[in-house]
């Protein structure tokens, strides 16, 4: 069942402190260092959850696919020294094992898992009977009843502090996004479930740093609750996606400019 306004995860963090919900972090955790060095800036622009993928999901072998459990207690000193709440991705149940052992607070669903019912139906059975807050990305290709009935397997056990993030529809035209936006569906998932946190991730649909602003207070005038946005001290040397990673510093000019026309209530 979707939750109410008042009783969600997301949207509780959002209105505390009035302004949109700020989630911000590396595409991927890759040395202790880097990860405690965004983490202690994101600090002080008060991004209210850390992002950091240590399980990634490649296109292509023989690429880098995260640090794997290693980085779960980089994730857990950023908690314990700065007191924020840390994200990472899950993709098998035995990753959500792992994530609650080492009190990760908000898993996210990716892309490329919001495709697969059976893969998302296991992660919810995972999730039975946890209160853990969930973010479901939606999935790869533009389709409206997919991503929302992941969303609903998770409802469906009890899991209540649901997201959605939109990151965007693969496409195979040459396009100026990377994954186009297709504004009309996350909008058709928010008209179908109005207390359901809706989040932009405006790297992923860019997939450069220039489209970020832009993304970002569109989706806020489309009434969207939040923002996620890849954070790296040095986007350049990131070991993945690398074009579209933004330095703190201009991600917190980034947020200074984002203005909301309409707050939630
Ligand atoms: C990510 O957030 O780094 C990621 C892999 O995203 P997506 O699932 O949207 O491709
Ligand atoms: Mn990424």
């Amino acid at each position: 069942m979707e939750s109410r306004k008042e009783d969600n995860y997301f949207h509780q963090l959002g209105k505390l402190r009035r302004k949109p919900l700020a989630i911000a972090g590396p595409c991927s955790a890759e040395s202790r260092e880097q990860v405690m060095d965004t983490a202690r800036q994101l600090k002080e622009l008060q991004v209210d959850i850390f992002r950091a993928g240590v399980w990634k999901p490649r296109s292509k072998p023989g690429t880098f696919e995260g640090v794997g459990l290693e980085g779960m207690a980089w994730l857990q000193e950023v908690r314990h020294e700065f007191g924020l709440p840390v994200a990472t991705e899950v993709a098998k149940p035995q990753h959500i094992e792992f994530a609650l052992k080492h009190n990760i607070d908000v898993l996210w669903i990716g892309a490329r898992t919001t495709v697969n019912p059976f893969a998302v139906q296991e992660l919810a059975e995972a999730l039975r009977g946890t209160q853990v807050p969930v973010m479901v990305k939606n999935p790869v290709n533009p389709d409206l009843a997919l991503w929302a009935g992941a969303i609903e397997r998770l409802w469906a056990v009890g899991v209540t502090d649901v997201a959605a993030i939109h990151r965007g529809f693969s496409s195979y035209e040459p396009s100026q996004y990377r994954n186009i936006p297709l504004w009309q569906i996350p909008v058709q998932l928010k008209a179908q479930y109005p207390n359901l946190p809706m989040i932009v991730d405006p790297s992923h649909i860019g997939g450069k740093p220039e489209l970020i602003y832009p993304l970002s207070q569109k989706a806020l005038d489309l009434d969207f609750d939040g923002v996620m946005i890849e954070t790296h001290p040095n986007p350049k040397a990131a070991l993945s996606d690398a074009e579209q990673q933004i330095t703190p510093a201009v991600l917190g000019d980034i947020l200074a400019r984002l203005q909301v026309r309409s707050m939630p209530d």
